[in-house]
């Protein structure tokens, strides 16, 4: 489903990749609020990563913002 109010934005590149643990994990600045958030891999394939300004970031890099909160 998807709305008006809903934006979409995608990241610049990758601030950092990095294999901890066997899993690799990724920093990447939000292209919303400019900060720094650090994802799984995997787990942005399957639920995503939310930012703390509540964008969504999914496994290709786009963040997806309702802007009507
Ligand atoms: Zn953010």
């Amino acid at each position: 489903m998807t709305s008006n109010s809903t934006e979409t934005r995608q990241i610049d590149g990758y601030v950092r990749k990095w294999s901890e643990m066997g899993k690799t994990r990724i920093e990447v600045v939000c292209p919303f609020c400019k900060g720094h958030l650090i994802a799984y891999v995997w787990s942005l394939n399957g639920s995503g990563k939310k930012c703390s300004c509540g964008a969504k970031m999914d496994g290709s890099g786009t963040f997806t913002k309702d802007m009507t909160k």
